[in-house]
């Protein structure tokens, strides 16, 4: 199946937020002061849309409904370069402390300011901290009736928090009742059996290069695309530093400094594309499968 002359592609995401919109300062940065703070992710960015220039790839991103509104041009410049725009929600709430009716307003809000912005349709849904955990199963529901095509949320990891250890590992189609969402779950690998997460983001960061280059390694062996993820905040060593406990410090500033010579490193290594480019393939491929079973 692996062929050298196509190698896999793989899926380059980033969710697009200000360094001060995360769940780890949430209690430090109100959402009333988000316009007040010095905006930093257009730099983050600007350096993220070079380095996929560089490498001919085009990449997905996972913006906030909040940044559509208040940093246009941000949002613009990714669409402009060819890149496909897809929902983080608009406020960055995660789906656990959502209900169904303000879930499905984040979800329609952020399609619709981000549609309304770039000229093109959002089909693609990525929640906040991989919210969508077991229990949560309702939101393919609304993301269905919503009009999405897809959603990456699902990390097959237990974590405290987040993850969904049962879900499959590739991306993979979900039938529910009234429709079908495509699901492309974040890269993982195996230590010893264990599922250990290798997507990106605090990973990329924290944990040997080593491993995240296996996880990719090993789904191009697969002839399987695997979804890596990073953002803006993440490559920007120079944030402003806030107050927060010291598992959050670490958590959050921890290797910024090597993050963005990793991205360049995977661009390099591996072949990466946008979702929405492979995702008639999924869809295809779950009709026929479909279709058989109905015969
Ligand atoms: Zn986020």
């Amino acid at each position: 199946m692996h062929s050298a002359q196509f190698p896999t592609s793989h899926f380059f995401t980033v969710d697009v937020e200000e360094y001060f919109q995360v769940k780890a300062l949430e209690s430090v940065v109100r959402r009333d002061e988000w316009l007040s703070r010095p905006s930093r992710v257009a730099h983050s960015i600007d350096a993220l849309l070079t380095s996929l220039e560089r490498n001919g790839t085009k990449g997905t991103f996972f913006v906030l409904g909040w940044l559509a509104k208040h940093r246009p041009e941000v949002v613009l410049a990714i669409a402009d370069a060819g890149h496909e725009v897809g929902s983080h929600g608009f406020w960055h709430e995660r789906v656990t402390t959502l209900d169904r009716v303000a879930f499905r307003e984040d979800i329609r809000s952020s399609k619709a300011a981000l549609e309304d912005l770039v000229g093109e349709s959002v089909v693609g849904y990525r929640a906040p901290n991989f919210s969508i955990i077991p229990g949560c199963e309702w939101a393919f529901d609304v993301l269905i009736e919503e009009g999405y095509r897809y959603d990456s949320s699902l990390f097959p990891i237990r974590r405290r928090g987040y993850g969904y250890p049962a879900a499959l590992r590739v991306p993979h189609v979900i039938q529910r009742q009234h429709g079908r969402l495509a699901e492309f779950p974040l890269a993982t690998t195996s230590i010893l059996a264990y599922p250990v997460p290798a997507a990106g983001g605090g990973y990329l960061r924290q944990f040997p290069f080593g491993v995240i280059r296996r996880a990719f390694q090993e789904a191009t062996d697969r002839d399987e695309p695997a979804t890596f993820y990073i953002h803006p905040w993440e490559i920007d060593p120079g944030q402003p530093r806030l107050p927060v406990s010291s598992v959050n410090r670490i958590r959050h500033y921890r290797g910024l400094d090597r993050a963005l010579a990793r991205v360049e490193r995977l661009l390099e290594e591996f072949r990466f594309g946008t979702i929405c480019s492979y995702l008639p393939r999924l869809e295809d491929r779950a009709s026929t499968a479909a279709a058989e079973g109905a015969a």
